[in-house]
């Protein structure tokens, strides 16, 4: 008997199949839903659950509610911040886009904060400037105060239910189905509470699946940030781009990761080292704490490596609001008022908070179209697209957000991208056309995998390995870099992932609930991502973005202003090529912006 026969499974048939639901998969399934295609959903949390419900500052917009904005600067903000590394046609699409997407979240009756005059409220955010980075900083950060994602997340599922669209929900996606062609034909889920098997056959698999932020030790990302839908992609034998690109955040709480949102710094909120300094005055004279997230953590880890942090071991930065109104501190940031008291026992309108650089996002991702649609590069063609598979939100590389993620463009690319899927699967697939074969080979290489996990007999626990691989990342691939570390690193990952290959110990053995087995699937999930992020860095040769090698410290436009590709080929084999970034826009709107060095 084989593995597949010993399962029992469920056969569906869809139009489309979103697999996530968070913001950005939400936004495409009641696209979908509203288009008359027959989807479904399936989420391993329930989804107003999922990661985006944590989102805190809010989400960009050139509205110009609360001063004069245009999205042709947000445009050239988003290319700048992305150190020339982002794609600049889905650049424009997502700036232009936005006024519309915030005014649709608008009506679907998203609760934003309300100016005086009863328009939604806008903050500013790093690296948001008006004029061309010419004049101040831009306010065109839209919030709900500071829980824009709950807030989001719950109009958006309500929306999707009042639209009918199917949820399978606590349902694990273990593998996209793919026929020989190298189109994908539906995923494999695991309904975590009956323990059967589902088969997923569908014209369009749109992957909304999240980051994976858990491959480090301190992440403000949720424990179910690993990536399932990348994973699933290098294991369908197709490349990730840009992982090399992680970003820190500024003000993870000292000690838990919690996140302190930009929107602190917004409101007035600033940095100061052990001799009460206002460092950031130095490294970024005219916008201060308001710089872009890698420079504020790369000048927060220089102080805190020049002897300058606070606290007894000199390893941490304050982030004050103690100077702010109370008033405005209750309205505006009553969500990390109380994450500061809890996670840090400081009270925020008396006293600083104790903050470091935290893995907070991935740029990397599945490579896609500006409309979700995957593409890899075959036969010298850099942008083939891959039937019948989507990728969207923080799972996808548009690449809208480069080496650098600007502050609040991600929620942004969630709707906006989620949306622009919904309209592409729209335009190419026929409401209940018949679905093609699905060849066994494809679903005995899922159903083996899950079969080897379930009855790992080894020595090593999972959560043992797991914190290997996070500490190794931490250490090796962290906000500044060399090659001599991170070669150590590469070392240490691929003996962890031998190990989990050869000596994992899964105890519970039952298909229902069993988080043991979960957990070893995730830790799959991110060990290969985790290694490909470090092969990655450790091969880009310069500075840009997030990735700041100490013994390469500029960027180079000359070899390396090209998306780097990157396909697992074994257990430990990283294969590695490029494509090239779109240096075009959609149309004369507004014009290509070339290189130039980014000083703020
Ligand atoms: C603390 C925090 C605050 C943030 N604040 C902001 C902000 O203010 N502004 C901003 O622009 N960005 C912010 N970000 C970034 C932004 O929130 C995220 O990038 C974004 O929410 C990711 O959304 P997503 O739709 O891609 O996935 P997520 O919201 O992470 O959802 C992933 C979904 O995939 C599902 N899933 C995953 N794996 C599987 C599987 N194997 N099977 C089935 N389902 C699966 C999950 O169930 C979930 O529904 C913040 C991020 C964090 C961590």
């Amino acid at each position: 008997m084989t593995a597949s026969t010993s399962y029992e499974i469920v056969h569906h048939e869809y139009d489309v199949v979103v697999v996530g639901a968070g913001g950005s998969g939400l936004r495409a399934t009641l696209g979908l839903a509203e288009s008359g295609l027959k989807t479904a959903n399936i989420t391993k949390v329930f989804p107003t659950r999922s990661h985006t419900v944590a989102a805190q500052g809010g989400i960009s917009a050139a509205l110009s509610n609360m001063g004069k904005d245009d999205w042709r600067w947000h445009f050239f903000d988003t290319v700048k911040g992305s150190d020339w590394l982002g794609d600049q046609d889905a650049i424009q699409y997502m700036t232009r886009e936005a006024i519309p997407a915030i005014i649709e979240l608008e009506h679907y009756g998203l609760p934003f904060s309300r100016t005086p005059e009863g328009k939604i409220y806008q903050r500013p955010f790093g690296g948001m400037t008006t004029e061309y980075g010419a004049g101040p900083p831009a306010q065109r950060t839209c919030a709900a105060a500071d829980r824009t994602g709950h807030a989001m997340l719950h109009t958006l599922y309500q929306q999707s239910l009042k639209c009918k669209a199917q949820f399978f929900i606590e349902y694990f996606a273990l593998d996209l189905l793919m026929d020989a062609d190298g189109a994908c034909r539906g995923v494999m889920a695991w309904d975590l509470s009956t323990g059967k098997l589902h088969r997923f056959r569908a014209q369009m698999v749109i992957l909304a699946t999240g980051g994976y932020g858990r491959a480090y030790f301190s992440a403000t990302s949720a424990h179910t940030c690993t990536g399932d839908g990348n994973a699933m992609v290098l294991r369908a034998g197709l490349p990730l781009q840009d992982m090399e690109f992680v970003q820190f955040h500024p003000t993870g709480i000292y000690g838990s990761g919690c996140l302190i949102t930009e929107g602190a710094r917004g409101e007035g909120g600033y940095l100061t080292n052990k001799n009460g300094e206002r460092f950031m005055e130095r490294y970024a004279p005219s916008v201060k704490d308001l710089a872009p997230r890698d420079m504020v953590s790369r000048s927060m880890a220089t102080e805190i490596r020049e002897g300058r942090g606070v606290g007894a071991e000199a390893d941490h930065i304050h982030l004050h609001l103690e100077h702010l109104d109370p008033a405005l501190l209750h309205a505006r940031l009553p969500g990390i008022s109380e994450s500061a008291k809890i996670f840090a026992g400081v009270d925020v309108t008396r006293e600083p908070i104790p903050v470091v650089p935290t893995v907070h996002y991935n740029m990397g991702g599945i490579p896609t179209l500006f409309t979700g649609e995957v593409v890899t590069l075959k036969n010298g063609q850099p942008d083939t697209v891959v039937p019948g598979l989507m990728a969207v939100g923080e799972a996808a590389c548009v690449s809208v957000h480069g080496a650098n993620r600007l502050g609040s463009n991600s929620l942004l690319d969630l709707v906006v991208f989620g949306r622009a899927a919904a309209i592409q699967s729209a335009k190419l697939v026929k409401p209940s056309e018949p679905h093609k074969p699905i060849p066994s080979a494809s679903e005995d290489a899922c159903i083996a995998r899950l079969d080897k996990l379930r009855n790992a007999k080894g020595k090593t626990l999972t959560a043992n390995l797991r914190l290997d691989m996070q500490k190794t990342m931490q250490k090796h691939c962290a906000v500044f870099r060399d090659g001599p570390t991170m070669q150590e690193g590469v070392a240490k990952l691929k003996t962890i992932v031998e190990v989990f290959s050869n000596d994992l110990s899964v105890v519970d053995r039952s298909l229902v609930w069993n988080s043991d087995l979960v957990e070893a699937l995730e830790l799959d999930n991110l060990l290969g991502q985790a290694l490909v992020t470090i092969v990655c860095a450790e091969n880009r040769k310069e500075s840009r973005g997030a990735h700041a090698r100490d013994d390469i410290k500029d960027r180079d436009d000359h070899e390396w202003q090209k998306h780097t590709l990157a396909w697992r080929e074994s257990d430990t084999g990283v294969k590695i090529d490029y494509r090239p970034v779109h240096m075009n826009t959609l149309d004369s709107d507004v014009d290509v912006i070339p290189p130039k060095k980014r000083v703020y």
